[in-house]
């Protein structure tokens, strides 16, 4: 039996892990679950999986969620604020952690899930890209497990060779392939990415997911992110990262080694998938998703990403080039960006710019403490709000 907790339960990433542990009640035991503020969804998981702690962001809601348990499940112990959430992540009984909190917020929590030893499914990719060279110390010194649950990073896993931990040169892969799809504009043209709407921002194509990840997606911020997270994960250099348009988004990603062979996972965009498999690791286990049906997808096409298009992968494959906390100063302006686009006060275009600005700004420090991480993502963040209060062209 496997002690679970779950950080970000709530979520797309929270939901669907719920789902796969639903039909392994034998195997996996949840002791915890953690969400921001939506109470009746944690409700909901409560009386479903009855876990022995649910975290809750602020006492407000802590309080609330206690009276609607108190009937259904007064067991489970409420806890609030963030220091709750490391210690979930912790705890002696349990074995394996979901990182799926969005953004900076999940850093601590994973970090603490990482320096405890446990099994972490990483799916916050925005903690590993803005701390890469200390996660990766601190999951090596503890021996913890990491295992990729972003549907690129879980295929490419899967492709790469059992031991990848001295890099790509050492381990017979030339380059990773990392598929994208390319999101909702891959073929609007680019004067009327102008006055595009969150709505449509958020409508992808193939994949769904949180409202900030699938801004990132039209962006390609979250690709970008992605390169800067297959750069840790798997010890590669960013010029061993190829982006790969792929709009069917069926190839997950591909690892090509050094005799030309290449290897490609390939299945239905579903994220039990990868979850199901990072449960099960090194084993396989039924995740619930339908087989792929390969005559139904009928062709595959692929392109190379235009960096007009998409600026935002040039701004991460330039600050994985600068290295240090230069990852960490490109996430906060772009959680900064995604959030005041979703409240209708910045451009969608202007996402980018308003990240080139910051990252101009802002110094490039050693990342070689939390301390020093956390300052340059403050410093970040209040620069972002700066030019936000300077750009005020009127959004739709
Ligand atoms: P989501 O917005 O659907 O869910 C986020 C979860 O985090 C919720 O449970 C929310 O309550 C919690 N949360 C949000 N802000 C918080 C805060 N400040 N403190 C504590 N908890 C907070 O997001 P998602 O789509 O499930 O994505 C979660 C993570 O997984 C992201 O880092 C994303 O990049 C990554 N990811 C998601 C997908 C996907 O298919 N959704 C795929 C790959 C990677
Ligand atoms: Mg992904």
């Amino acid at each position: 039996m496997r002690g679970v907790t779950i950080l970000g339960a709530t979520g797309s990433i929270g939901t669907s892990t719920l789902d796969v542990l639903s039909r392994y009640h034998e195997r996996f035991r949840v002791v915890a679950l953690t969400a921001h503020h939506q109470v009746d969804k944690m409700v909901q998981a409560c009386i479903a999986h009855q876990p022995r702690y649910a975290v809750m962001a602020d006492a407000d809601a802590a309080e609330q969620l206690r009276g609607h348990l108190a009937r259904h499940c007064p067991d489970v112990q409420v806890l609030a604020g963030s220091a709750a959430l490391e210690q979930v992540a912790a705890l002696a009984d349990v074995d394996y952690v979901m990182a799926a909190i969005v953004g900076a917020a999940g850093l601590r929590p994973t970090l603490a899930a990482a320096r405890a030893g446990k099994r972490v499914l990483l799916a916050n990719k925005e903690a590993l890209v803005m701390s890469g060279r200390l996660f990766m110390d601190e999951v090596q010194k503890s021996g913890a497990e990491l295992l990729p649950i972003d549907s690129e990073h879980n295929a490419v896993f899967q492709c790469m060779p059992r031991d990848f931990s001295r890099g790509l040169d050492q381990t017979g892969v030339r380059r990773i392939l990392l598929t994208a799809s390319g999101g909702p504009f891959r073929n609007q043209p680019l004067s009327e990415l102008d006055h595009v709407t969150p709505e449509q921002a958020c409508a992808h194509p193939n994949w769904v997911m949180g409202r900030k990840i699938s801004v990132d997606s039209a962006t390609m911020m979250n690709k970008g992110l992605e390169v800067i997270e297959a750069c840790w994960l798997f010890h590669a250099a960013p010029e061993q990262v190829q982006v790969v348009l792929h709009p069917q988004s069926v190839i997950h990603s591909m690892v090509e080694y050094l005799d030309g062979s290449v290897l490609a996972q390939l299945a239905n965009p579903d994220m039990r998938i990868p979850i199901a498999y990072a449960l099960s690791w090194p084993e396989r286990m039924a995740s619930g998703v339908a087989s792929l049906n390969i005559f139904e997808v009928a062709r595959l096409d692929f392109e190379p990403p235009s960096l007009e298009r998409f600026p935002c992968l040039r701004l991460a494959y330039e600050a994985i080039r600068l290295n240090g906390t230069a990852p960490a100063v490109l996430n906060a302006a772009n959680e900064v960006a995604v959030a005041a686009f979703l409240e209708r006060r910045l451009a969608f275009v202007d996402i980018p710019r308003l990240i080139e600005h910051v990252m101009s700004q802002v110094s490039v420090k050693p990342a070689n403490s939390l301390e020093a991480i956390l300052a340059e993502d403050h410093l970040a963040r209040q620069m972002a709000q700066a030019y936000l209060k300077t750009n005020t062209t009127a959004v739709l």
